[in-house]
């Protein structure tokens, strides 16, 4: 027997030729394991990356990664991957809606028609206890339950029977269409939920798709709400402050009557009730357009009733100022008067203390004079000097030149007696033709020099009587205040100095 046709097939050959194959094989067989080992732990990896994504596909999911564990070639593992398939496919058809899109959906009809809320509750309860075969069976409830409260609320029929038993998608879909119809979608999403209608009407698309879409836009509604509603919130929240500022502005009158303050609180109630009701409309509102209108009709309200506020204030303001006026102008008349009081007043005591012809204190100012410089004295222990003069022989001038010219030269007298002594010796006309004088700071022998001044002084001075020259002399008596003497015991002395100078000749001084 010829095994080897040649050479180079000689057993040598073979036997290369066989361990290289078994080598290859080797290499093949590794190759393969370390792709079985890659591709098992990609799907345990694929198979906890969706975990949790459904629960129908869950515990085929659970069941593969434990059969990988031992490896790609369990039986087991093929009948499970083609379950997994099956699964897969069906949920395809049904495009289960997943739990939080359905709190959504439920969250949004709950705002829609509050009334039901109890029923969707429980509607809720049986979708997510799984006691509804698919998702159509939930909508049908929910539509349901939405048709017998239009018809309660005597809204249009929605002219569609629900279907009985078999499902009919076309039903389905004209029953979303009348939800989006009765829904109170805004204005901004009214384009979007057109075109929803549209393509619920013209496409024929699976039922989770057009599910998928409605919940969609209704969650876009309501976030879109959701943020409105914030929005106004703060646009109240500034508002509230402004009004406050304009409230505090328009009450901060500074008006002292108690009936101000009580007109402010009550402008004040009524401004914060304005606002507490914007800010619970503001909180139950749906919309912000017809929120808007109420919130600018309220403005209006508060704005005309702190106008008025201000215009009865206003009133009050000036009422109080007219007042204020009046009470000033007659504050002024007052003083007028008073003052017109005192200037007469001024006069009726000059009158009551001076006399008239020379201008001389008279008598009564002399006594309040002589009792004031004595306590004076006493207090200071200082010396006081009193003059008692008397015209020598005036009748006889009077009976001459006339009584007039007896005037004249009393009036002269006077002058010279008040132009010939110190600032603040004192100088009156006591009566007729007697004067008095009072010299405080000086005693008896210095008032004596200055009493034989004054008298030399009036005995020279040439006194004209109708074009007489006519000489008048003057008798004087001087008296020092001696302790313990009374304002009448002074003047008795000085005036019997003076009596000793009449009957001594006349033009003399004589201290007692
Ligand atoms: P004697 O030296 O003794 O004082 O003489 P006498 O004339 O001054 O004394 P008498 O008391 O007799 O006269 C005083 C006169 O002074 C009488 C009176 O008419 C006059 N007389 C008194 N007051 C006034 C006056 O105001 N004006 C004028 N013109 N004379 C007066
Ligand atoms: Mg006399
Ligand atoms: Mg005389």
């Amino acid at each position: 027997m010829v095994f080897f046709k040649n050479k180079e097939e000689g057993p040598e050959k073979w036997k290369e030729k066989y361990l290289r194959l078994l080598d290859e094989q080797e290499q093949s067989e590794k190759q393969f394991k370390a792709n079985e080992e890659l591709l098992c732990k990609t799907i345990v990896r694929f198979a906890l990356a969706v975990k949790g994504l459904n629960r129908q596909l869950d515990p085929h999911l659970n069941r593969i990664r434990n059969l990988l564990k031992s490896g790609l070639q369990s039986q087991q593992l093929q009948h499970e991957l083609a379950a997994f398939s099956a699964a897969l496919a069906k949920l395809e058809d049904s495009a289960e809606t997943n739990f939080a899109d359905a709190g959504l959906l439920f969250e949004f009809l709950g705002k829609q028609y509050p009334p039901l809320q109890l029923r969707f509750d429980h509607v809720r309860d049986d979708y997510e206890n799984r006691r509804f075969n698919n998702n159509q069976g939930l909508f049908l409830a929910l539509l349901e339950l939405i048709e017998a409260e239009n018809k309660a609320q005597a809204l249009p029929a929605l002219g569609i029977e629900l279907p009985a038993g078999d499902i009919d998608v076309d039903a389905i879909h004209i029953q979303l269409i009348r939800l989006l119809d009765n829904a109170e979608i805004p204005s901004f999403f009214a384009a979007d939920a057109e075109q929803l209608k549209q393509r619920i009407q013209n496409e024929r698309q699976p039922l989770g798709r057009v599910f998928d879409d409605t919940i969609s836009l209704l969650l876009s509604i309501k976030n879109h709400l959701e943020a409105e509603q914030r929005e106004m919130a703060v646009f109240l929240a500034a508002l509230t402050e402004q009004l406050t500022e304009l409230g505090i502005r328009a009450t901060g009158v500074n008006l002292a009557a108690e009936n101000s303050l009580k007109k402010r609180n009550l402008l004040d109630r009524t401004v914060s009730e304005q606002i507490q009701e914007l800010k619970e409309k503001a909180e139950n509102a749906t919309q912000l357009e017809p929120l808007k209108q109420v919130v600018s009709s309220r403005l209006s309200t508060i704005s005309e009733q702190i106008q008025e506020h201000n215009r009865r204030e206003q009133q009050e303001r000036d009422r109080v100022s007219q007042e204020m006026q009046a009470l000033a102008n007659k504050l002024k008349e007052m003083e007028t008067e008073s003052g017109e009081l005192r200037s007469r007043l001024d006069v009726a005591q000059q009158r009551a203390t001076r006399d008239p012809l020379t201008g001389l204190p008279n008598r009564l100012a002399f006594e309040d004079r002589l009792a004031d410089e004595i306590a004076r004295c006493k207090r200071h222990k200082s010396p006081l000097t009193m003059i008692v003069w008397d015209v020598d022989l005036f009748k006889a001038i009077n009976d001459t030149y006339g009584h007039k010219s007896g005037d004249k030269a009393l009036v002269i007298i006077a002058k010279l007696l008040t132009e010939h002594c110190r600032q603040t010796d004192f100088v009156s006309r006591f009566g007729g033709e007697e004067f008095v004088m009072l010299l405080p700071d000086t005693n008896a022998a210095a008032g004596l020099q200055v009493a034989e001044k004054l008298r030399n002084t009036v005995q020279g001075c040439s006194f004209n009587a109708n074009g007489n020259k006519v000489n008048i002399t003057l008798s004087g008596g001087l008296s020092q205040y001696r302790e313990g003497d009374s304002t009448e015991a002074l003047f008795e002395r000085a005036d019997a100095g003076l009596y000793q100078a009449k009957h001594s000749g006349r033009n003399r001084c004589v201290v007692v």
